[in-house]
């Protein structure tokens, strides 16, 4: 089995710390001994090429993600199978993101990192808005990406499915879903019928060093089959 932790933020999350560079963020996975895990910023891929190429020095499994705001302003962890699929998702999502300015004073530093971890740059547009994606027609956009979709921390009372659809929709091209709260789990699965035949991942969304979890959870080898289940 892989200890994984699959919702991380890097520097370029404007709400993350600075010191979230991408290696630093697999050093300390490293420490702890995780075998899996995916870097999912606020709308961006850009800290990807840094991190896998950081993941590789560690030889530590690593996925490229995002987490992406619908125009719903539900939050949806986006996974990759490659960095090419990654990066391009990333070309589409810029175009569709608010044209607002990030002022760093208020929301905190965007930073870009180099494959040697250093500061490279900063991006100008504010991450954490929302984009005019509909969480509707994510699942089939991601197929021209070969990306996957998990709707994360549903069990929240901000910016997840429940908190901003109150319901959940089947047939969205998701067969797993992120809980905060493991307890809450059942009582989901329960509630909302669509969710009884879902795999489930819980993960830190950790926004600073020491948040990243510890070998709590655990995927099988065939853990791809979980997402790749619901885009067929
Ligand atoms: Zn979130
Ligand atoms: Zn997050």
């Amino acid at each position: 089995m892989l200890s994984y932790d699959l919702h991380i933020h890097s520097c370029l999350s404007p709400c993350a710390d600075d010191d979230m560079t991408p290696g630093n963020i697999v050093g300390m996975a490293s420490l702890i001994g995780l075998d899996l895990v995916a870097l999912t910023d606020h709308n961006s891929c850009k800290n990807c090429p840094a991190f896998l190429k950081q993941a590789e020095q560690f030889s530590l499994r690593a996925i490229p993600g995002m987490e992406l705001t619908t125009a719903e302003e539900v939050h949806v962890l986006c996974y990759f199978g490659s960095l090419r699929d990654a990066m391009a998702f990333d070309g589409y999502v810029e175009r569709h993101l608010l044209p607002i300015a990030n002022q760093p004073e208020i929301f905190g530093n965007q930073l870009l990192c180099g494959g040697d971890d250093s500061v490279v740059g900063t991006v100008e547009n504010l991450l954490i808005s929302a984009t005019d994606i509909s969480f509707f027609e994510l699942g089939a956009l991601l197929k021209d990406y070969h990306g996957f979709m998990v709707p994360a921390h549903v069990d929240k009372r901000s910016n997840s499915l429940l908190s901003q659809l109150g319901f959940v929709p089947e047939g969205c091209g998701f067969s797993c879903f992120e809980v905060h709260d493991p307890t809450k789990e059942a009582g989901l699965r329960e509630k909302f019928p669509p969710l009884k035949s879902c795999g489930v991942l819980c993960s830190s969304d950790a926004h600073r060093l020491d948040g990243l979890h510890e070998r709590e959870y655990f995927l099988g080898e065939d853990w791809m089959e979980l997402f790749l289940k619901g885009t067929e």
